[in-house]
């Protein structure tokens, strides 16, 4: 399925838990900090329907997310940000993912790792993993989200430093469309009980020490002593890889 197909006016299937106008006159001051996750997703949907989107990367916060929108009933299109390196692992918890709810993945565009290799010469993770990262994630996604209003994303605000100021709703100048985050708030203690108390298929690399879990070549198992994204770019001082930035994009690309 294209990443640009055209989207239906309307939602075609309403949500399990409609919003009821007293929630719309709560929410209207916009307060996003008292809402819970699932009421970040429902106001998300009755604000945006089918311009909403997911992304998946088939990490543990995907999982929650999911199974959320499921629960919820929301008709909500998911993007899958595949860098054609991943670990076995994640694509087959995609797999997984994809029988139990039912899921249609959206596929952004992207060059095969040998045309990136031909192009920007071999292994260009190693040597610029900025460019990389651009290549691989960020143009698919400006791409992806070409259609939509709102992004849903699963990131959180005790992942790293560098995420603590992370907002549940925010405006991005650089894809043009609202962040929406439900999981800010939420810590890891806190995904694994909603993953474990709803027996979701979750990506089993986390059992093996990887708590956060990107690219083969950028990602290393992480300590519990240390923080939950210290194993990605490990031994550089790289800590994003850009698809949650405002910054203009290196290369000017
Ligand atoms: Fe490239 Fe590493 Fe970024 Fe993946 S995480 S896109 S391999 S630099």
């Amino acid at each position: 399925m294209s990443a640009s197909r055209p989207l239906p006016d309307e939602p075609t299937v309403g949500p399990l838990h409609p919003v009821t106008t007293l929630e719309r006159e709560r929410w209207a001051d916009g307060d996003f900090e008292a809402m819970s996750a699932e009421d970040v997703l429902r106001w998300a949907y009755a604000e945006y329907g089918r311009k909403l989107v997911l992304t998946c990367s088939w990490q543990k916060q995907s999982s929650v997310l999911v199974h959320m929108v499921s629960e919820l009933g929301l008709d909500v299109d998911v993007v899958e940000l595949d860098t054609h390196l991943f670990f076995r692992e994640s694509y087959e918890t995609r797999e997984r993912l994809v029988e139990r709810y039912g899921l249609t993945l959206i596929r952004p565009e992207i060059i095969t790792v040998a045309e990136q290799h031909r192009r920007e010469g071999p292994n260009l993770w190693e040597r610029d993993p900025d460019r990389c990262c651009h290549i691989r994630k960020v143009e698919p996604l400006l791409e992806a989200l070409q259609p939509y209003d709102a992004w849903v994303s699963g990131i959180r605000r005790d992942q790293s430093p560098s995420r603590s100021g992370t907002p549940k709703v925010q405006w991005s100048e650089r894809y043009g469309v609202w962040k929406i985050h439900p999981l800010a708030d939420w810590d890891e203690k806190r995904v694994w009980a909603y993953i474990t108390v709803n027996e979701i298929p979750s990506n089993p690399l986390h059992q093996a020490g990887y708590r956060s879990i990107g690219c083969i070549p950028c990602t290393r198992p992480t300590r519990l002593d240390e923080e939950e994204r210290a194993g990605r770019w490990a031994g550089s001082d790289k800590l994003e890889c850009g698809l949650h930035s405002e910054a203009p994009p290196p290369n000017g690309g």
